[in-house]
């Protein structure tokens, strides 16, 4: 029986600190200005690139902890350092992700590398499930895909909606409906390769929070790509679909699973923002004197912050027991990563609340970095399923009753 620790091990710290070696020295201090640009900033992914924190290898070795933590350690390091420039580094997992998890062997060794490219030409991919009529309501997917037998192609049709990297990835991974009569059932994720004619996008959306991060519609039109590009590979969808129109139990649940499996990461992320707006507020109260003292000294103000440390660290224990659950194949009896990912956001978005108020009027001008947090913060209350689905998902969980 392994002793019970939460300490991280060596390598575990180790990577933390590398991370956040990055993050405070190269994220940071470029975090304002990508923002203001609201661009890519490619010359940060291609230093993360170089120093191997952009690159499957990065992933695969995270992924292989035995705890689960690793992944959520690096997320909330970069994303402390900016989250726009956060989710343009890490961005590109979502579609590496997807492929590792429904690709074959040889389709992961294919596009895995052309997610990211390589130091001297990094690229980013693109993981495009949304449509502007299928946002929480994944199975009301509208792109369609049509298997053409006489040149052994897929014709994907359709709109995806706000796509992190749509339109600037070397690989989009599109899902789109192969039979409509399945919903979400039958339903599959393709390949589409770089350059491949009919896929096209929007310009870069204009967004409240995470500006650095490029996020776009994307349209396919006819887009045609070879029968190889089907994840998993057409014997593997037929029984899937076989088996569906039996009306067997079937992948309801992997396919739950795999969202359980993501959403510690992301609430990783959100922990990040949370911890950089809570150490900024705590350091600026107790410098900024009214009335005589540090404003700390109030318990107005210091209780506030003691919430906030508080809700980080709770939410950070969710994170890391789903993350650990996931890594172990524990089975998510209440949604716990649901569960994690909720808490994170929520604490993402009330933490940088109420460090705004902390710093008063500092806090409502670009002067003071907490200004972006607050924007940033919002979006975890609403992609990788918004806080109103992971209660869905919880209490389902715990009721076994079907709410809606
Ligand atoms: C910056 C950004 C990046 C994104 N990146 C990607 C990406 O890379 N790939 C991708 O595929 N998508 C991406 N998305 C899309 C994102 O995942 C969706 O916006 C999100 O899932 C919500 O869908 P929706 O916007 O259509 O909202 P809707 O589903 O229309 O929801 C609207 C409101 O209704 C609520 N609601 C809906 N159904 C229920 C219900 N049954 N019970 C209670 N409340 C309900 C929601 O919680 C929400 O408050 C991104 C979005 C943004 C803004």
């Amino acid at each position: 029986m392994p002793e019970f620790s939460l300490d991280l091990n060596e390598e575990q710290r180790d990577l933390r600190d590398w991370v956040h070696g990055f993050a405070s020295e190269v994220v940071r201090p470029a975090a304002a200005e990508w923002d203001e640009r609201e661009e890519t900033p490619w010359p940060i992914i291609q230093e993360a690139s170089k120093i191997g924190l952009y690159g499957f290898e990065f992933l695969a070795n995270a992924w292989a902890d035995p705890t689960g933590l690793s992944l959520c350690i690096a997320n909330e390091e970069l994303f402390w350092g900016d989250a726009g420039i956060g989710m343009a580094i890490f961005g590109t997992s979502l579609a590496v992700a997807s492929i590792y998890g429904s690709g074959t062997p040889d389709q992961m060794v294919e596009w895995v590398p052309q997610c990211f490219g390589d130091p001297d030409d990094p690229k980013v991919a693109a993981f495009c499930t949304t449509e502007p009529e299928a946002g929480s309501d994944v199975s009301a997917m509208r792109t369609r895909a049509r298997y053409d037998e006489a040149t052994d192609e897929w014709i994907l049709s359709g709109q995806k909606a706000f796509a992190t990297n749509g339109g600037i990835a070397n690989v989009h991974v599109v899902t789109a409906s192969v039979d409509p009569e399945l919903g979400s059932r039958g339903q599959a994720g393709f390949i589409v390769p770089p350059g491949t004619p009919g896929l096209t996008a929007t310009k870069k959306l204009r967004k409240l929070g995470l500006r650095a991060s490029h996020t776009a519609d994307v349209f396919l039109d006819e887009v045609r790509v070879p029968g190889s590009c089907l994840l998993g590979g057409k014997d593997a969808l037929d029984d899937r679909l076989a088996k569906a129109r039996e009306g067997k139990k079937a992948s309801g649940q992997a396919a739950m699973r795999t969202f359980e499996l993501s959403r510690p990461t992301v609430g990783a992320q959100a922990l990040g923002i949370a911890r950089a707006a809570y150490e900024y507020a705590l350091d600026y109260a107790k410098s900024r004197v009214q009335f005589g003292r540090p404003i700390i000294d109030n318990q107005g103000i210091a209780f506030a912050l003691a919430d906030m440390r508080t809700e980080i660290d709770a939410a950070r224990l969710l994170v890391w027991r789903a993350a650990w659950m996931g890594r172990n194949n524990r089975v998510f009896e209440a949604g716990e990563g649901s569960m994690s990912k909720l808490k994170a956001g929520e604490v993402a978005v009330s933490t940088t609340e109420k460090a705004v108020q902390i710093l008063g009027g500092a806090g409502f001008v670009r002067d003071h970095p907490v200004e972006r947090w607050y924007r940033d913060a919002k979006i975890y209350t609403i992609f990788e399923g918004t806080s109103e689905i992971q209660r869905l998902v919880v209490s389902r969980a715990i009721s076994g009753r079907y709410i809606r």
